[in-house]
Parts: structure tokens; sequence; C-alpha cells
């Protein structure tokens, strides 16, 4: 079982299923979470090398995402392919992963 099944079949369990621009809002609270990790174990960005990220805080956003694409009837594994894809093709032409936006 993939992760996306293991979360979805958690929601099912727990009748957990909601809203979609509820889990995005969860999203991006959990990710809020863990940039206040960073910012703390960083001194405001001053010491990068000092970053320490919680392991529950990214399980948090891991399955605050994941709950996102099952809500949204997304292939959470197809558009990682799509995004690693998009991403090669992009260092292949430009060099950079980035979109340069
Ligand atoms: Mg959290």
């Amino acid at each position: 079982m993939d992760a996306q099944e293991t979360v979805a079949d958690f929601l099912d369990t727990h009748d957990l299923h909601t809203d979609p621009a509820y889990r995005l809002l969860d999203l991006t609270a959990e990710v809020g979470e863990l940039a206040a990790d960073a910012t703390a174990s960083t001194d405001y960005g001053a010491s990068p090398a000092e970053i320490d990220l919680s392991r529950d805080e990214l399980g948090d956003a891991l399955f605050a995402l994941l709950a996102l694409a099952e809500e949204t009837d997304t292939d959470a594994d197809a558009a990682l392919a799509e995004s690693l894809a998009k991403y090669d093709a992009r260092i292949d032409s430009e060099g950079s992963p980035g979109s340069g936006d």
C-alpha cells in the first residue's frame, strides 16, 4: 500500500473526509509549523546550517498534502512523476529545475 492509500484508508476509517479547502488550510498551517521550526533553529535564518525540522511536523505536512490529493481525486504518485519530468526537462534545457519566475 502506498502512502496516499494509507492516508485514504485513515480518512475512511475515522470519517475524516472534508472539503479540499479545509485540507489546503491545514496543509498551509502545517508548513507554517515547519517554518516556525526553521525560524527557531536558525535564529531567523542567521545560522542556516543549524536548521532542525521536527519529524513530527514533516509527518503532519505530508499527511495534509496527501489528504489534499485524496480529496481532490489527484493521484499523488502521478503528480510527482509529472513534476519530476518537468524539472528534468528544465535541467536539460535551462540547467536548473526552477521556473525562473
Ligand atoms: Mg503539526
